[in-house]
């Protein structure tokens, strides 16, 4: 190994270790700035590196795509607002396994022409090529289900299993023939198309509700593609960069299963299985409330929990709510927030949203943590929430949410819930919380509703 190879690789390994110190400081919202800045140094200085490493054709063309490419990342993410995050994110993981795609169909030739090139290079490009196919077209029909430039709901047709099996058979025929007649570049062009097809097979029959856990799924995918080209590419540091998105990505996926109450292979087969309906019997009737009368219950209030979901992100509520904090707390009141882990619709959304309104951490508290406390709260104010406070989870077997972790909103003494009508949430589950002695119903807009009670909390 040459000097120069030498100080290549030990930059590598500081990349790698600021790699894992940044993942560990995205673990807590008040680093979380920090650890993606640190990141993103290592990937800046790993790239810079690897150009000078390689034996590059082109500077001019390197530099003129990374200033194309960061000029269009910064517009998108500016530009998205934070309810479509999932689709930018798909769209980001669709990128990663093209350019995975894109350096294996380059270097091919390469690996073809290398005498010294043995059976392990041949597989490995074929399993990166295979990995970055399936994540590429996979992301862009997971894109599509969720900005519904396609229907959302499960895509089935007669006769899919067996088209499945026969494509997996043909991806397996022509990864063996490709290994073993390296010099066809016909295989490389019919894995790739077949992979790219399997991709779509794979994401049509899943339903646009389940699309958030599928682009976790992808987002590993992206990282074993990346893993697997470094090792075609002989790259260290594409292996081990490949290997913590791919790790972390399925980690991820796993939270979001088991928060959901669902098996992987729960949402990826959900298609294919029996659709759930809604025929609970619920008791009692609905209480409508005035945003004038909460106030006066609001002002007694001694602790209130704030429970947020999707609709608080709909309406975009969550600075009118630390204004409301702020007149509560002035008026003596101690108020907290309760975290579902996965409210809204991606993982830490509520978190971004109260850190974007500026609510202090140490007023965040998982669900774990505050269920045991919650009987103490003499209100809850559900803003948006729905599938992640219903009771059915704990009380209707058969529910299709049953045994789902959810904040037991309806054991505080009063419960505020702020929605627009009866709509159900994410699961198209009824929500026998609405229905209870002690809760009442504050229906609007939430922001609009949250004005309200500034105004009169101000007058
Ligand atoms: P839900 O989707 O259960 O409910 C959101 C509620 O917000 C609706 O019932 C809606 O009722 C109300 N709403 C919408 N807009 C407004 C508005 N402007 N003002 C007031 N209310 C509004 O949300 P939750 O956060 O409770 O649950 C999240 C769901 O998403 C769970 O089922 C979870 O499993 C699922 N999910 C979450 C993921 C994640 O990573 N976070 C990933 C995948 C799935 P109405 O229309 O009547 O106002």
């Amino acid at each position: 190994m040459s000097d120069f190879s030498i100080l290549i690789n030990t930059v590598y390994v500081l990349c790698a270790l600021l790699f894992i110190f940044g993942l560990k400081l995205l673990s807590h919202p008040s680093t979380a700035r920090k650890g993606n800045l640190l990141s993103g140094l290592a990937m800046l200085i790993a790239v810079v590196v690897t150009l000078l490493d390689r034996q590059i054709i082109s500077y001019e063309f390197i530099l003129g795509a990374i200033v194309l490419g960061s000029a269009v990342g910064v517009f998108a993410a500016k530009k998205v607002e934070m309810t479509s995050m999932p689709e930018l994110v798909s769209l980001f993981n669709g990128v990663g396994g093209l350019a995975s795609l894109a350096s294996l169909a380059v270097a091919y030739a390469a690996i073809v022409n290398d005498a010294s090139a043995g059976v392990f290079v041949l597989i490995v490009s074929f399993i990166a090529l295979l990995i970055g196919a399936v994540t590429f077209s996979g992301s862009i029909v997971a894109w599509a289900k969720l900005s519904e430039r396609i229907v959302g709901r499960p895509i089935v047709f007669k006769g899919q299993a067996i088209a499945n099996v026969v494509l997996i058979l043909a991806i397996a025929a022509s990864g063996y023939l490709l290994v073993t007649q390296p010099a066809m570049a016909t295989w490389h062009y019919v894995a790739i198309g077949l992979a790219l097809l399997m991709g779509v097979m794979l994401v049509l029959p899943i339903g646009g509700a389940d699309m958030p856990v599928v682009i976790s799924l992808l987002n590993s995918y992206s990282g074993l593609a990346a893993c697997a080209a470094g090792f075609a590419l002989e790259n260290n540091l594409l292996i081990v960069a490949g290997a913590l998105v791919g790790a972390s990505g399925i980690i991820l996926t796993n939270i979001m299963c088991k928060a959901m109450n669902r098996s992987l292979v729960n949402v990826l087969t959900s298609g294919f299985q029996k659709v759930h309906t809604n025929e609970m019997k619920i008791e009692g009737e609905i209480k409508p409330l005035s945003p004038d009368d909460a106030f006066y219950v609001l002002e007694a209030a001694q602790s209130v929990l704030v429970i947020p979901g999707y609709g608080m992100a709909v309406a975009q509520a969550q600075h009118t709510m630390k204004e409301l904090q702020a007149l509560l707390e002035n008026n003596g009141a101690e108020v907290a927030y309760a975290i579902h882990p996965v409210a809204g619709r991606m993982p830490g959304h509520m978190n971004v949203l109260l850190a974007e309104a500026d609510v202090s951490y140490e007023q965040l508290f998982e669900m774990d943590e505050i269920n045991p406390r919650i009987e103490g709260f003499d209100v809850a104010i559900v803003i948006g929430a729905n599938d992640v406070v219903n009771p059915a989870a704990r009380e209707m077997v058969g529910s299709p949410i049953y045994g789902m972790p959810v904040i037991n909103a309806d054991l505080a003494k009063n419960v505020f819930v702020l929605k627009r009508g009866m709509a159900t949430g994410f699961a198209g589950v009824d929500n026998p919380l609405f229905f209870k002695p002690n809760c009442r119903m504050i229906f609007g807009d939430a922001k609009e509703t949250l004005n309200s009670l500034v105004r009169q909390f101000a007058d």
